[in-house]
């Protein structure tokens, strides 16, 4: 059996609380510097709901 490594947590996203892995898909407000998950990224429509700036893919 291979050994799974902990996946490590690099956050939680700003919108909805849910943990965001390293190497998973997840968007940052370049203004704000706070991370969001996918789902919320579709939700805003890409936009940071605090400052309205459009959000970078990490
Ligand atoms: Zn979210
Ligand atoms: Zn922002």
């Amino acid at each position: 059996m291979a050994y799974v490594p902990k996946m490590l947590v690099i956050g939680r996203c700003t919108r909805c609380g849910k943990k965001l892995y390293r190497g998973d898909e997840m968007y940052e407000c370049p203004k704000c510097g706070v991370p969001y998950c996918p789902t919320c990224y579709k939700k805003v429509y890409g936009r940071c709901p605090i400052c309205q700036s459009p959000l970078e893919e990490h």
